[in-house]
């Protein structure tokens, strides 16, 4: 079960609440959002009946979730959530594109890149800075230079970044930089300490679908997050591991409309590391958006065969732009925006 409070709530009203759910045998657990404070009632809920917390102060809904993930459930939020990165709305009419390089490598790299971003139309740009990568003697990103160069290159376009925190001791580093929005990469998915520390501050999330995940526990992460109050999630499909070996992964495109009917949190997918070719990107951008997808995040680089990390899946800046072009009729057709 959960309680709604009002917008305007005040401490005393959350803990009477508190304070009711536990003289019933419950626990409570406050989930403090931006802009709502939701508060979880844990134990056996069949002891309880709604009017007795409905008529609490403060109270402005209470409604009985019965899937284990109770935030982010579809169950108690019908609209879609739209999270807003710096004024780029993200899970509403308009798809989004989030263009940019796989790594962090040069200023000049990235400034080419964030002017390729926006040539294209896209309004959002990604780049990792730290890398989580399957050798240790793999390039492992440039790190906090990395960010200040992303910083700088994206600053000059306004255009709002996103970049993967892989260790809670950089969170600090990050919101000094004003990442505007954090991946967690697929390997850091149930990595639960590090979701339970970007559940305590407000800055959106892209949390990626773990390499065998299933939607349940992928969902599950995503409480973590909303659990520390942090409701501002994304949820990125990038493909998951199967028997196939002749591609990266498998693009799981059930999932996009399975999740839009589990969650209102918006639903993006990254056609670039499901795929692993950069002439897979565009069938399989295509696909998401048709079964739904809020958004797609896109790996270019200016000059593919040059990248330090995953040359083989970036696309060009102008490939980029053709891609764009390519999906807003689709978009359109679908009565959607892009
Ligand atoms: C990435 O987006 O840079 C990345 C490493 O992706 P994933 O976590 O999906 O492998
Ligand atoms: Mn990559």
């Amino acid at each position: 079960m959960i309680i709604i409070m009002h917008s305007h709530v005040t401490d005393e009203e959350v803990r009477s609440v508190e304070v009711k759910l536990e003289s019933l045998g419950l626990q409570a657990h406050v989930s403090r959002g931006v802009e709502r404070t939701i508060v979880g009632a844990i134990g056996d809920e069949r002891k309880i009946q709604k009017e007795t917390l409905q008529a609490l102060p403060g109270v402005e809904d209470v409604i009985r979730v019965v899937k284990p993930y109770k935030i982010v459930a579809r169950e108690w939020h019908e609209a879609d959530t739209v999270i807003n990165i710096k004024g780029v709305p993200l899970g509403g009419k308009t798809i989004q594109v989030i263009g940019g390089p796989c790594s962090v490598e040069t200023q000049t790299q990235m400034d080419l890149s964030a002017q390729g971003v926006t040539q294209a139309g896209c309004r959002l740009m990604r780049g990792g800075a730290f890398k989580p990568r399957t050798s240790p003697y793999a390039f492992q990103g440039k790190g906090v230079e990395g960010l200040d160069m992303f910083r700088k290159a994206a600053d000059k376009y306004r255009l709002p970044i996103v970049t993967e925190l892989m260790d809670v001791r950089m969170l600090d580093t990050f919101l000094e930089h004003q990442v505007d929005m954090i991946q967690i990469g697929t390997r850091n998915m149930q990595n639960f300490d590090l979701l339970k520390e970007v559940g305590k501050i407000h800055t959106p999330v892209i949390l990626k679908r773990g390499l065998c995940a299933t939607v349940s526990e992928w969902l599950m992460s995503a409480e973590y997050i909303a659990a520390g109050g942090n409701h501002n999630i994304i949820l990125c499909e990038r493909g998951v591991r199967s028997f196939e070996t002749a591609y990266r992964n498998m693009l799981d495109v059930t999932a996009i409309p399975w999740l839009k009917k589990e969650t209102h949190l918006p639903v993006i997918v990254d056609p670039s590391h499901a795929g692993g070719k950069a002439w897979l990107v565009s069938a399989l951008s295509k696909a998401a958006i048709a079964a739904g997808a809020d958004g797609l995040l896109v790996e270019m680089h200016p000059t593919p065969c040059e990248a330090w990390c995953d040359a083989d899946q970036a696309l060009t800046p102008e490939e980029l732009t053709a891609l764009v072009n390519e999906l807003r009729p689709l978009a359109q057709a679908l009565g959607r925006e892009l």
